[in-house]
């Protein structure tokens, strides 16, 4: 299905002042409950990765496993979960971030993967990036190369993607709300 930007952001819902005053917060719930957006977003990543070089799909806690998912399924590659803090069995290595709205912790499993894997990192929103980069070195850290970054929203404002791509990360995302 042809990836159309005005459908998909008729679906994204923006509240304000949401988990606290002054955030614009872009609900993408209502994707997932629409079966055409949700074919919609998937096909678009499936048309660009199906013929790249990716190993691995990596992906954020908890939204971006939802389309991560389907695109492993669909690629035919290993998915690799990066959680919050405690949520992962056995030896994990883990990485603090500051976040538009507060600080949190990350995790890996160790061994989840190992140099010389070209990574496709997933999650559902770049906004200063702070969550990216801390998933970044969780996977770089294990010799994991990041092939590119993947998203459906990008908040260009808040430099997260500007500051992956001067990084050397390569980024891609559906659509852009400018402004916040
Ligand atoms: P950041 O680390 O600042 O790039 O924040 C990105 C993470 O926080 C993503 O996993 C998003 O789910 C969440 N997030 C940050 N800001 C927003 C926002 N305005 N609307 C929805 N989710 C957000």
């Amino acid at each position: 299905m042809l990836y159309d930007d005005f459908y998909v952001k008729s679906l994204i819902q923006t509240v304000e002042d949401w988990p606290k005053e002054g955030i614009s917060f872009r609900d993408i719930t209502p994707i997932f409950s629409d079966p055409k957006g949700m074919r919609m977003v998937v096909d678009a990543y499936i048309h660009r990765y199906m013929s790249t070089e990716i190993t691995h799909i990596a992906c954020i806690d908890a939204r971006g496993f939802l389309i991560a998912a389907v695109l492993a399924y669909e690629l035919q590659k290993p998915l690799i979960l990066i959680r919050k803090k405690g949520k992962l069995p056995g030896k994990t290595i883990s990485q603090k971030y500051a976040l538009e709205y507060g600080e949190a912790e990350l995790e890996i499993q160790e061994g989840a993967v190992k140099p010389g894997d070209e990574v496709l990192l997933f999650d559902d929103l770049i906004a200063t990036g702070g969550t990216l980069f801390a998933a970044i070195k969780l996977l770089t850290d294990q010799g994991a190369n990041i092939k590119e970054v993947a998203a459906i929203i990008d908040l260009p404002d808040l430099g997260g993607s500007q500051k992956l791509q001067d990084g050397g990360v390569p980024v891609f995302s559906l659509c852009a709300y400018a402004g916040d």
